[in-house]
């Protein structure tokens, strides 16, 4: 990582520089601390940048609390801040620093009337063991942190030299990866979802599929997250929209029954604000007729920015575009949702689909969402149906369409034609 050249980071370096200089003459220890805010992507967002910013003030004030005197603190950018202590007896000084700022968080802020909690994590690294310059010590710092999140998040991780190899690992799938959009690697695979009365094809979902020479198949559930880290999502986006709608197109060309192509975007790339643009000018461009996308999105897509999903997802509804809402009743329900948003369908999550045996218990949450489903007009949709006894039970509740392993496994294209051209499933 580089140096920044701003003023604060200006006058950090030359804290640092002088303090490594000090060190390095009287042999003593000194440290760097990397933080920043979990989740304050979110929090941003719920409570708007100038509140989020009072937020950040706040939190500077109760850190600088916790330092000495010789010590330093500078924000670094964003919800990111760093710390210098030019001094140390031994690691142990650190670690005691670090449970004291974790546990100083315990309190909540007063923000605007609110009482908001914040939670942080912390990398450490020390000179010399860590480095013996700024950049690798900040560098090493950074590292430190990132591995302090993705452990759990608040909580203090010192740098070890191991983890070098995990973060270049990282760096090397992200260039592996934006190699992959260019050079055209990715796929997407369709599975069929299907009318259990009916017995035919009611629609196609995409899936995003990434197969490495060496590293094998990447999960979408890797590789998403992944891409959010960089601006790579935003390409990666617009490829998995634009062949899921291309793809559908084509079969419609070809003759085969019209059916909506369902495309899943995560929280960070329904909440992205060129979010309803791209779609937009994807459908134009492809020419696919809005009605044959159907968007899946989370309910915690929708529960993060209420305000922000109604005016996408109406604005998108109006042109036709349809809504569903993927992985539904695990998570917090909240039925006044399903009135305000105009979407089309509700997805039962896997888990309660792989529950499902012969105690008619197993079935009351799915009886109760296809309930729901038919009091807000919306189409309910099983996930994950892997056995015939739990497309028998679904039959049974009136669930109307399923998806699944024992309907149709995600297909290639070419594989998916077949399902098109037949319309119809063996197994229901
Ligand atoms: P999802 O949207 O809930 O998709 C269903 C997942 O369940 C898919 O996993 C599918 O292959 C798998 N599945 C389908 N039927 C069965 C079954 O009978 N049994 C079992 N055990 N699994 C079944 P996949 O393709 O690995 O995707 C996982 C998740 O990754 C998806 O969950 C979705 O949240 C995300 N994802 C996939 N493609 C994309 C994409 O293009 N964009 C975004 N943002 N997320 C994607
Ligand atoms: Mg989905
Ligand atoms: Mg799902």
């Amino acid at each position: 990582m580089r140096l920044r050249d701003c003023p604060i980071a200006f006058f950090f370096n030359k804290q640092l520089a002088t303090a490594l200089a000090n060190a390095q003459r009287h042999q003593v220890l000194m440290a760097i601390m990397f933080l920043d805010l979990d989740g304050f992507g979110k929090i941003n967002q719920e409570l708007t940048h100038p509140v989020a910013d009072l937020l950040l003030q706040s939190f500077a004030r109760r850190l600088s609390a916790c330092l000495r005197s010789g010590d330093t603190l500078a924000r670094w950018g964003g919800d990111e801040f760093i710390i210098l202590l030019p001094q140390i007896r031994n690691a142990e000084d650190t670690i005691k620093l670090a449970q004291r700022i974790l546990s100083e968080l315990k309190q909540p802020f007063e923000i605007a009337d609110c009482q908001q909690y914040v939670k942080t994590s912390i990398g450490i690294a020390l000179y010399p063991q860590d480095g013996e310059d700024g950049e690798t010590m900040v560098k090493n710092a950074d590292i430190a942190l990132f591995c302090a999140k993705e452990q759990g998040r608040n909580r203090y991780h010192f740098y070890s030299p191991s983890m070098t190899s995990k973060a270049s690992l990282l760096l090397k799938l992200e260039n592996l990866l934006r190699h992959a959009i260019e050079q055209n690697e990715l796929s997407l695979h369709y599975q069929p979802q299907i009318d259990l009365k009916t017995k035919s094809l009611t629609g196609m979902e995409a899936l995003l599929r990434w197969v490495h020479p060496e590293l094998g198949q990447v999960s979408p559930l890797k590789l998403i997250p992944l891409a959010e880290e960089t601006d790579l999502i935003v390409s990666l986006s617009e490829w998995i929209l634009q062949a899921a709608c291309r793809q559908n197109l084509l079969w419609q060309q070809a003759g085969l029954p019209c059916i909506p192509i369902a495309v899943n975007f995560s929280i960070r790339q329904f909440q992205h604000p060129d979010f309803v643009k791209m779609v937009t000018s994807i459908l134009k461009e492809t020419g696919l007729d809005p009605r044959w996308l159907e968007i899946e999105i989370t309910e915690s897509a929708i529960a993060t920015n209420k305000d922000y999903a109604r005016t996408t997802i109406q604005e998108l509804s109006l042109m036709g575009v349809r809504f569903a809402i993927d992985d539904y009743g695990t998570g917090d329900v909240s039925l006044s949702y399903l009135q305000q948003f105009p979407c089309h369908k509700l997805k039962i999550d896997r888990p309660l689909i792989a529950a499902l045996k012969d105690n008619p218990q197993d079935s009351a949450m799915i009886s109760a969402i296809i309930a729901t489903g038919r009091s807000f007009n919306l189409r309910v949709i099983a996930e994950g149906i892997e056995t015939p006894e739990q497309l028998k039970i679904l039959q049974y509740l009136q669930c109307e369409e399923g998806q699944g392993y024992y309907l149709g496994r995600p297909l290639k294209s070419e594989e998916a034609i077949h399902f098109l051209t037949h319309n119809w499933v063996e197994a229901t």
